[in-house]
C-alpha cells in the first residue's frame, strides 16, 4: 500500500484543513477527533508519511518511534484521562476498520468506555 498524500491527516499536517488543536512537537500532532465516540476523544498523528502502525515501526527512525510514543503520553496527560483510565487504538486496513489511511492512535477517555470490542466479526 502506498501513502495517499492526500488523505485528511496529511491535508490537516500541511495545515490545509483545520483541526482542534491539543499539541504539537517535532513527531507528532495531537487534535480532538470530529466525532467523538468517548466523553474524551482524542487522536495523535506522527509527522512522517506513514499509512499504518507497521509502516511506521517498518520506517520510521528510532527517534521518531520514541517521539510519538512520548506525545502520546502528554496527551494523555493534558486532555485530563490519566486518572480515571482511558484506551488507546490503532485501527489498519479493512478488517481494522481504518478510515483515514494516515496513521494514528486514539486516545478515548473521559468516562466508562464498556466492551473492547462491540463485536468480533461485523458484517459492515
Ligand atoms: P479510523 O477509523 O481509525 O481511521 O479513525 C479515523 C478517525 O478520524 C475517526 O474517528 C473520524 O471521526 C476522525 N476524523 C475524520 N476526519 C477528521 C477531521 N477532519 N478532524 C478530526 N477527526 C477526524
Amino acid at each position: 500500500m502506498t501513502y495517499d498524500t492526500n488523505n485528511i491527516f496529511a491535508k490537516i499536517l500541511r495545515g490545509e484543513i483545520p483541526c482542534k488543536k491539543i499539541y504539537e512537537d517535532d513527531f507528532a500532532l495531537a487534535f480532538y477527533d470530529i466525532h467523538p465516540a468517548a466523553p474524551t476523544h482524542a487522536l495523535v498523528i506522527p509527522k512522517g508519511a506513514y499509512e499504518n502502525h507497521e509502516a511506521f515501526t517498518a520506517n520510521a527512525s528510532d527517534e521518531a518511534m520514541a517521539g510519538f510514543s512520548r506525545a502520546i503520553g502528554k496527551v494523555a496527560t493534558m486532555i485530563g484521562v490519566t486518572e480515571g483510565g482511558y484506551r488507546l487504538i490503532a485501527n489498519s486496513g479493512a478488517n481494522g476498520g481504518q478510515e483515514v489511511p494516515h496513521y494514528h492512535v486514539h486516545i478515548l477517555g473521559g468516562g466508562r468506555l464498556g466492551p473492547m470490542m462491540a463485536g468480533t466479526l461485523n458484517s459492515d
